[in-house]
């Protein structure tokens, strides 16, 4: 029989014993509620950090199903919400049309592909053979052998950077990280984390790498390998890297092929880049050591995801060290959820790569439009060539970006067009815009606000601008 001895006494151990009072003081409930009420009445404001609360089941109050007909209020409010929230979204590079109600019978599984995709667990409840479709799916599109390459189906975009990296800086533990000042935090993050030096490389207008400033680093720092992020997309300005040139840059800077590594970030457009004319070619067959997508964005999976390709020999190189665990360990996470792969496996079947390729071509159809409606409105506007990510000047009016969850950044506001956003949405827009606007600046008394720098003075429309770009 175990015992313990707690203050003195000797008492025997009982194995099924729980806390006798498992609640805590009850304080901060009666709090929580108050602070709701009152923040309910500050219309629109901080309604995300509304709380729920949760409250205990009522002794004894089993049958009576108060607590079931509250709950369920309470999810019937969040769907109408859901719905509404969905309707006027425009800032976010989220896909959300999409109908994946086959799939709603795997929801009472708990499917979990713990640890690498191509090594079975013990665990059971897996969809790995869903997963490896879905890689090899991708590793066709970016030109790799199926013998040659690993990946993984991430948590998220960042996931895909945090691997890219690491697997860079495993290659080339000295190496620096560079990566243009546009690129996604978590780049920034990665360095940070696994404390690289990292050089932030400047930017051209557009957003792009600005490789003449890529080549006076490069030069700086000739004597350690290059770990370098290329943007296939970047997250305010849609701007697309041109990795041709970067590669071009490496090696006129004496860097051979062996002394760097490119991780490309396509979080935003990976899955839209292959499908647009005169897009500098993401691909395996270049020197490339991995690609990483997001699987909510433009794919349209209902919960964040991500897919990471790199080489397998590099793989090879970060897990030979960590062999004793009998399997593989070259993911972040060590559980993974198991129902993304199969979310992402059933859109990819249904819509191929020729699905795609008419997505792709709306979204740049309707970019284009949006980005015309603003400039015929006056309103100072940009669309990089190979984006959908129509930027423009930023709202004066926070309920208004709010209510379109537009994603601001200094003086720029952005849209960006992904396959839900219709001309009819684009229309709605931009009539409530036009509208609002006139509020903002009447009668000339205020100016809209110059973004030559942000958006270069071609796009701009400010007083100064107007007339310079008509001359
Ligand atoms: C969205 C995005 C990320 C991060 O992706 P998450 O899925 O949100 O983690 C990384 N890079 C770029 C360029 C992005 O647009």
């Amino acid at each position: 029989m175990v015992e313990s001895v707690e203050s003195g006494a000797v008492e025997v151990f009982d194995p099924i014993a729980v806390v006798a009072e498992p609640l805590p003081a009850n304080g901060e409930m009666g709090r929580a509620k108050e602070k709701a009420n009152v923040r309910e009445i500050v219309l629109g404001r901080n309604v995300h950090t509304m709380c729920l609360p949760i409250t205990e089941p009522d002794a004894n109050d089993e049958c009576t199903g108060d607590k079931e007909a509250y709950m369920a209020s309470v999810l019937a409010r969040y769907r109408k919400t859901l719905i509404e929230r969905t309707k006027h979204h425009l800032g976010y590079p989220y896909n959300l049309d999409f109908d994946y109600g086959d799939l709603a019978q795997l929801q009472h599984f708990s499917i979990n592909n713990l640890g690498d995709p191509f090594i079975e667990s013990n665990y059971g409840v897996h969809s790995r053979p869903f997963e490896v479709g879905v890689l090899d799916w991708f590793a066709r599109l970016w030109e790799i052998e199926k013998n040659e390459y690993w990946g993984y189906i991430t948590n998220c975009g960042t996931e895909g950077n945090l691997h890219g990296v690491l697997v860079g800086r495993e290659v080339f533990p000295d190496g620096i990280l560079y990566a243009s000042r546009d690129s996604h935090y978590s780049i920034f993050k990665a360095a940070r984390m696994y404390r690289m030096e990292c050089v932030k490389v400047g930017t051209l207008v557009s957003g792009e790498i600005d490789c003449a400033d890529f080549k006076v680093k490069l030069l700086a720092n000739k004597d350690k390998p290059a770990i370098i992020n290329v943007n296939i997309g970047t997250t305010v300005k849609g701007a697309v890297d041109d990795l041709d040139l970067v590669i071009q840059t490496l090696e006129e800077c004496g860097f051979t092929h062996d002394r760097f590594y490119i991780h490309c970030d396509g979080a935003l457009f990976g899955l839209m880049m292959p499908f647009v004319k005169r897009a500098p070619k993401v691909t395996f067959k270049k020197p490339i050591g991995s690609v990483s997508v997001s699987g909510h964005k433009l794919v349209g999976c209902p919960m964040p995801c991500g897919v990471q390709i790199t080489r397998l020999e590099h793989i090879n190189a970060l897990s030979r060290n960590v062999e004793y665990i009998a399997s593989r360990d070259a993911t972040i996470m060590g559980s993974r959820n198991g129902h993304a792969p199969i979310f992402l496996w059933y859109t990819l079947n249904r819509k191929g790569y020729k699905g795609f390729q008419k997505e792709v071509q709306k979204c740049l159809r309707n970019a284009h439009y949006l980005k015309a409606c603003l400039f015929a409105a006056g309103i100072s506007a940009m669309l990089n060539e190979l984006s959908s990510t129509v930027v423009f000047e930023r709202p004066l009016d926070e309920e208004f970006i709010r209510r379109w969850q537009l994603a601001c950044q200094g003086n720029i506001a952005h849209v960006v067009v992904m396959p839900n956003v219709t001309i009819e949405k684009l229309d709605d827009f931009l009539k409530e815009l036009v509208e609002k606007r006139s509020t903002w600046y009447p009668g000339g008394k205020v100016q809209p606000p110059c973004i030559a720098t942000e958006i270069g003075s071609e796009n701009c429309l400010c007083t100064l601008h107007k007339s310079v770009s008509r001359e």
